[in-house]
C-alpha cells in the first residue's frame, strides 16, 4: 500500500488513532451483561448527541441498510420520497426494488425540498410516510428539515417522517425530537468519525407501533425486531453486532460530548466557510447559496483543469479530495469537512490546493 492520504472525501473520513485502537479491543460474548452494558452506554450517549428520547437501534451495515429497512417498515399506504440528488434517488430505488408503493418528488439539482412541496404532496392524502435527505452529499446542500417538520406538525400529524442524516448527524445542527423526526438514520463513517460498517437510527414509539401492523418488513433490517432487542432483552442485538465498532463508538461518543455539540457544530460551520471562501475566490459554488451544507462543499469546476489532475497532484502532497457524484461527476468536485478534521488541517489543505492549482495553470498556459 502507498502512504496514507489524508481524507477530505465525504466518507469514509479520517479516523483518529485512539479510535482505531479501540477497534482492536478483544471480543466479548454478545449475549453477556457486558455486551448489554456497552450497548446501553452507546444508546444513552447517542440520545444526547441526537437530541432525542427515542429508541436507538444499531445495525451492522452501512446506512443504506437502515434506509432500505425504513421504507419497508413504515410504509402502509404509499411513501413520498423527496429527492434533491443522488441519495434521494437511492431511497426511491430501494422502495421500487422492495415493491413498496412510492412516488418521487424531485427538486432541481442544487436546490432544496421546500415545505411547500411537502405540503402539496401530502395534501393529496395519498401518503403515510415521507423521506427527506437532510444533507445531500452529491450537491452539498442541506434541507430545512425544521421548517418541513412544522408543516407536518400543523397539518399531517399522522405522517411518519424519516430523515437521512448520514452525512450530517454530529456535524450539523439536528435536534431530532424538536423537529419531530420519527426515524433518523446515520452511519459511522461520516461526521461521527469512525470506520465504515455500522449504522444508527433513532425511532419513535409511534413509528414502531405502526410498523407492527405492516407485513413483509423483512428481518435483518426490521426496526420492530431491532427495537425489541433493545427494549426487552434489554440492549441487545438480534444477530451478532460489530463489537469492534461498538467499542470505538462508545469511546468516540465520549470525545464528541466532551467537545460539546454546539462547539462541534460551530467547528463544522467554520471549516465550511473556509472551503466556501476558497471556492468563491477560485471557482464557483454549485448549490443554492442560502442552504449550503456545513459538512461537504460541492464546487463547480471552472478552473480549466480536469479534476483528476488536481487530485493526482494533491495525492502527491498526501491528500484525497472527491470528484463529483452521479449526474455531477464530470462538472463538479467536492471537499468534505467533517468529523474530527480541524480548522488548521483545512487551512493547510487549502494552501496546498492553491499551490497545486497555480502549478497546473502555469503548466497549461
Ligand atoms: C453516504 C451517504 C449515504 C449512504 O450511506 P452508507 O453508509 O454508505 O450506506 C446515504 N445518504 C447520504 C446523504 C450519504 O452521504
Amino acid at each position: 500500500m502507498s502512504t496514507h492520504k489524508k481524507l477530505f472525501i465525504p466518507g469514509p473520513v479520517e479516523v483518529r488513532d485512539e479510535v482505531l485502537e479501540k477497534m482492536a479491543t478483544p471480543m466479548i460474548g454478545h449475549r453477556t451483561k457486558d455486551a448489554s452494558a456497552l450497548q446501553k452506554s452507546i444508546s444513552e450517549k447517542l440520545q444526547k448527541v441526537m437530541g432525542t428520547k427515542n429508541t436507538i437501534i444499531l445495525s451492522t451495515s452501512s446506512g443504506s441498510g437502515l434506509m432500505e429497512g425504513a421504507v419497508r417498515c413504515f410504509t402502509a399506504k404509499k411513501a413520498a420520497i423527496f429527492s434533491i440528488g443522488a441519495f434521494g434517488e437511492r431511497w426511491y430505488k430501494m422502495a421500487v426494488c422492495n415493491g413498496v408503493p412510492a412516488d418521487i418528488f424531485r427538486s432541481e439539482l442544487g436546490q432544496i425540498t421546500t415545505p411547500e412541496m411537502v405540503d402539496e404532496a401530502l395534501s393529496t392524502g395519498e401518503y403515510d410516510m415521507i423521506t427527506i435527505t437532510h444533507n445531500e452529499t452529491s450537491t452539498g446542500i442541506h434541507n430545512p428539515v425544521g421548517k418541513i417538520s412544522e408543516v407536518l406538525k400543523a397539518k399531517y400529524p399522522d405522517v411518519i417522517l424519516c430523515v437521512d442524516t448520514v452525512s450530517s448527524m454530529c456535524g450539523d445542527y439536528i435536534p431530532v425530537d424538536e423537529w419531530g423526526i420519527d426515524v433518523c438514520i446515520t452511519s459511522t463513517q461520516k461526521c461521527l468519525g469512525l470506520p465504515p460498517g455500522m449504522s444508527i437510527a433513532s425511532v419513535s414509539d409511534r413509528a414502531l407501533e405502526k410498523a407492527k401492523t405492516i407485513p413483509n418488513r423483512g428481518l435483518y433490517f426490521d426496526y420492530v425486531e431491532l427495537a425489541k432487542f433493545v427494549k426487552e432483552k434489554p440492549f441487545q442485538y438480534p444477530s451478532t453486532p460489530s463489537e469492534s465498532h461498538m467499542f470505538a463508538l462508545d469511546y468516540q461518543l465520549d470525545c464528541i460530548l466532551k467537545e460539546g455539540m454546539e462547539n462541534r457544530y460551530k467547528r463544522h460551520c467554520e471549516m465550511a466557510e473556509l472551503v466556501r471562501d476558497w471556492a468563491r475566490k477560485n471557482a464557483e459554488l454549485y448549490s443554492d447559496p442560502d442552504n449550503l451544507s456545513v459538512t461537504v462543499t460541492c464546487i463547480k469546476n471552472t478552473l480549466g483543469i480536469p479534476f483528476a489532475e488536481i487530485n493526482k497532484k494533491m495525492g502527491e502532497r498526501g491528500y484525497l479530495l472527491s470528484g463529483g457524484y452521479g449526474a455531477l461527476k464530470e462538472t463538479t468536485f467536492r471537499i468534505a469537512h467533517m468529523a474530527d478534521t480541524t480548522i488548521e488541517e483545512v487551512k493547510a489543505m487549502l494552501k496546498d490546493l492553491d499551490e497545486v492549482v497555480a502549478e497546473l495553470k502555469s503548466q497549461n498556459a
